[in-house]
């Protein structure tokens, strides 16, 4: 699991610029071998060998102007308690704002790192002009200029070293992390697993903040639930706006092995839940979808066909992936859907052995070889899969360059029918032997 750091600050001071300058290299790399949409308000950067997630919170405001500033405080709160570290950018051309005094009055009583960060810093002369932001009381501050990447260097460097290094644990325990949109169930969802105080074990201390992670012991499953502390906290943020969700489910979806993706049958899996399913999976992580709230629907005899194959059109390629039906109220297939999660989790732990791999992959690779590239012949040698805590799996041949997506996704679907990988996505990368 990453950091998360947010970037907050009022409109025009070019949060958007300073984060796709971060996001897009790397981001262009991703796009092309998973041919996924990506969000433009949030992606993963890193900076000397050190991976973080990156927040646009300003792309997540909504709503007029008068709405506006109470908008951007309360964004600033929940980045404060969501993320890693924090970059307070400000614009060197407006100077202090009223607003900007706002947000670091916010920011001074926050034990998070916090960057000043005044942006548009293009020449010497604005160089000069920056010290005045000394003003806002939050010490030293990072000169930069968004356009030309000036300065971005140097904040980098301070940034990464004050991460916290999360390497990602192999707990044999599943973390679950229950996420969707507001209203779906998924309170509903957990306080039926969670009802009696008997089944909760522990508390797992986290390490910088408070827990994140409670213990469960249900239905015969050993489980950790991630951030249940955020229905607990339920009642300082009750608006059904985008931005909470999207903040809540990506700092869930980071610390969880597993994401139990809950939607309202009757809204169907419409663009938020799009949102959140490709946040899992662009993390790599396990995924059960439920459909709740089955009970009150119409059923027809091919209901729930039509509706899998409906959600399956919309998340394909990655479509190998546990549907099911349910009902919480009804407490219909809550077993099911724990015991799915368990399943989606040990694919996603699953070791194939080299020799086995091999065994399996290589007749597949010889009776349908890659396509020869400009006249050139490709020829994989062998396979293994790679020491991480998700599924990547090196292909070794002689011009890796010219192995192309089809042929890549066609290796996941052999992958995929031979081995169970239901629910993981899976990592497929072409080696030069
Ligand atoms: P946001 O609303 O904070 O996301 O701001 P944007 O990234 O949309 O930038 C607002 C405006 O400032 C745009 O016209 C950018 O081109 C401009 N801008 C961003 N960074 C810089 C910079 O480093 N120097 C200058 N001169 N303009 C910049
Ligand atoms: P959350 O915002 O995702 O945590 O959703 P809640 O758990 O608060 O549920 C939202 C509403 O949906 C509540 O009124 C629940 O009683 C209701 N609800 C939850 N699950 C079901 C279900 O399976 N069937 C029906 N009919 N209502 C449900």
């Amino acid at each position: 699991m990453g950091a998360i750091v947010a970037i907050v600050g009022r409109p025009n001071v070019g949060k958007s610029t300073f984060f796709n300058r971060l996001i897009q290299r790397r981001e262009a790399i991703v796009d092309a071998v998973s041919g996924v949409t990506r969000d433009r308000h949030y992606g993963k950067s890193d900076w000397n060998g050190k991976e973080f997630s990156l927040i646009d919170t300003g792309g997540y405001v909504l709503g007029s102007d008068d709405i506006f500033e109470k908008e951007i405080d309360k964004q600033v709160e929940l980045a404060i308690d969501e993320a890693d570290a924090i970059i307070f950018m400000v614009d060197v051309e407006a100077g202090v704002t009223g607003m900007d005094e706002d947000v670091a009055k916010l920011l001074r009583k926050v034990d998070k790192p916090v960057f000043l960060a005044v942006n548009k810093v293009d020449n010497a002369q604005r160089m000069a002009d920056a010290v005045e932001f000394y003003a806002l009381g939050l010490g030293e501050y990072y000169t930069l200029s968004s356009i030309n990447g000036s300065g971005t260097g140097e904040l980098l460097d301070a940034l990464v070293k004050v991460l916290p290094d999360k390497h990602e644990e192999e707990s044999e325990l599943p973390r679950f992390a229950v996420v969707g949109r507001p209203n779906a169930g998924k309170s509903s969802f957990i306080n039926a697993l969670i009802g009696e105080e008997r089944y909760i074990v522990t508390d797992i201390a986290g390490t910088t903040r408070d827990s994140i992670d409670t213990k469960y012991n249900r239905f015969g499953f050993e489980f950790n639930l991630v951030d249940t502390a955020g229905i607990r906290r339920k009642s300082k943020v009750k608006e059904d706006l985008e931005f909470y969700s999207v903040m809540r489910s990506i700092r869930a979806i980071e610390h969880c092995d597993v994401c139990i993706l809950m939607l309202d049958a009757a809204r169907g899996f419409d663009g938020q839940v799009q949102n959140i399913f490709w946040l899992a999976h662009r993390n790599n992580k396990g995924i059960v979808i439920l459909v709740n709230k089955w009970d009150l629907v119409e059923k027809e005899t091919n209901s729930v066909k039509e509706y899998t194959t409906k959600i399956k059109e919309i998340i394909s390629p990655f479509d190998d992936v546990p549907i099911l039906f349910v009902s919480v109220l009804n407490k219909q297939r809550i077993f099911k859907a724990i015991e799915t999660a368990v399943e989606v989790f040990k694919n996603r732990s699953k070791r194939i052995p080299t020799r086995k791999l091999n065994d399996v992959m290589l007749p597949i690779i010889e009776k349908t070889p890659p396509p020869a590239y400009k006249g050139k012949y490709v020829k994989i040698k062998f396979c293994t899969q790679l020491p991480t805590p998700y599924p990547q799996f090196a292909f070794f041949c002689n011009l890796p360059q010219y192995i192309r997506d089809p042929y890549k996704r066609f290796l996941e679907n052999k992958l995929r029918d031979h081995f169970d990988f239901t629910g993981v996505p899976i990592t497929v990368f072409m080696r030069k032997k």
